[in-house]
């Protein structure tokens, strides 16, 4: 688990075997989606015992998985050294999506995130980012069974994606193989708090995902202390590495910024005004805006805007011609929304909610 297909090619020439058992491998990790060598019935007994013996076929132990009122799921499993590692899958009638981590904990401060809480815990291998997918998928469709709707992937769940960068574009190399889960990178999003320079290298990509940048506020004053990331990156030096990767987007891309809004702290008409007062100093002109109405935990002291608010700024941005997207809060229930995950134990969650963890049987 965590190779491409060529390294694997490459490990099982070491073994003295043929290519075709690579292939067979591939296959039935991320398309079979099986997660023990035991279970890949179709290699020869003898090929099983050595590669469960040499090698791993899973990385990751689900500790537990919790269903949401309005079907959103979280799963929360554990590296092999004992790290919380969380994924939310976010049903919905056209595509689903899969909202994966790439650290365990994150060592950004950012001030309306539960996540902050944990600090780093560590970067997580390609592997571990891979596995995530695999075992969602394999919780809500059976193991190996269709995903009817196909999926979209965010790297938005735990951790700073561009703190491990090349850990993240491996697994997304291998999550796009056609042999495997098959997910292009035109599905999905990546999803950072401000790391200038990287945002520079993943421009050069040749064949990239799709950029988010969270940005929260319009002025240093206030991202200074929202999304503490800002003191070591500016908003004009953000702004200068956003317009750097818009001028390589093709006709009809976009990206994003994200916009979390905070009731009473950044989501005033005035901050309305100053958000598109920036975007259009900097003359970002492929740029969408999501607006994602806070999602509460008990020890953050931010609440969610008032609705009205929230149509208030939307419709603000929209008449400097911005365009802008609320976005749904899925999962709050369950701990499983934005900014809300940290690990939560399945008796936390779900005597909070009356929500029944179902078991790890995954
Ligand atoms: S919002 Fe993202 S970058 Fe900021 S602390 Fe939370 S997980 Fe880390």
């Amino acid at each position: 688990m965590g190779l491409t297909r060529e390294e694997l090619v490459e490990y099982f020439a070491q073994m003295g075997e043929p290519r075709y058992r690579a292939d067979q491998v591939f296959r039935g990790l991320y398309q079979r989606r099986l997660r023990s060598f035991e279970e890949m019935t179709d290699l020869p007994k003898a090929l099983r015992e050595r590669l469960s013996q040499a090698a791993s076929a899973s990385k990751l132990t689900v500790e537990s998985s919790f269903t949401s009122v309005d079907g959103t799921r979280r799963v929360l499993m554990r590296t092999g050294d004992g790290h919380p590692v969380e994924t939310v899958f976010i049903p919905s009638e056209g595509r689903d999506t899969i909202c994966f981590s790439s650290q365990s904990g994150c060592p950004l401060k950012c001030d309306f995130c539960l996540t902050a809480k944990l600090g780093l815990l560590r970067n997580l291998t390609p592997g571990e980012i891979i596995e995530q997918i695999v075992v969602v998928l394999n919780d809500v469709y059976g193991v190996g069974g269709e995903t009817p709707h196909g999926t979209n992937l965010v790297a938005m769940g735990e951790g700073e994606p561009f703190l491990n960068f090349e850990n993240l574009i491996k697994s997304l190399q291998i999550m796009s193989d056609e042999e495997g889960l098959h997910i292009v990178p035109g599905r999905v999003t990546v999803s950072t708090a401000g790391i200038v320079p990287k945002i520079y290298e993943f421009a050069k990509l040749e064949r990239r995902p799709n950029l988010a940048i969270s940005l929260s506020a319009a002025n240093d004053k206030l991202r200074d202390k929202l999304m503490p990331i800002n003191r070591r990156w500016p908003i004009s030096d953000l702004m200068k590495a956003a317009k750097a990767f818009e001028r390589t987007l093709k006709r009809g891309e976009r990206f994003t910024f994200e916009y979390v809004l905070l009731g009473g702290v950044n989501d005033s008409d005035r901050d309305a005004a100053e958000l598109a007062a920036m975007i259009r100093e900097h003359r970002l002109n492929k740029v969408k805006v999501n607006l994602i109405p806070h999602n509460p935990a008990e020890q953050l002291d931010y609440f969610p805007s008032e609705p009205e608010q929230v149509k208030r700024f939307k419709a603000a941005l929209e008449a400097e011609g911005i365009s802008a997207y609320v976005r749904t809060p899925r999962g709050r229930d369950i701990y499983a929304a934005c900014g809300q995950l940290a690990a939560k134990s399945v008796a936390v969650a779900s005597i909070a909610a009356g929500i029944v963890a179902e078991p790890a049987g995954i």
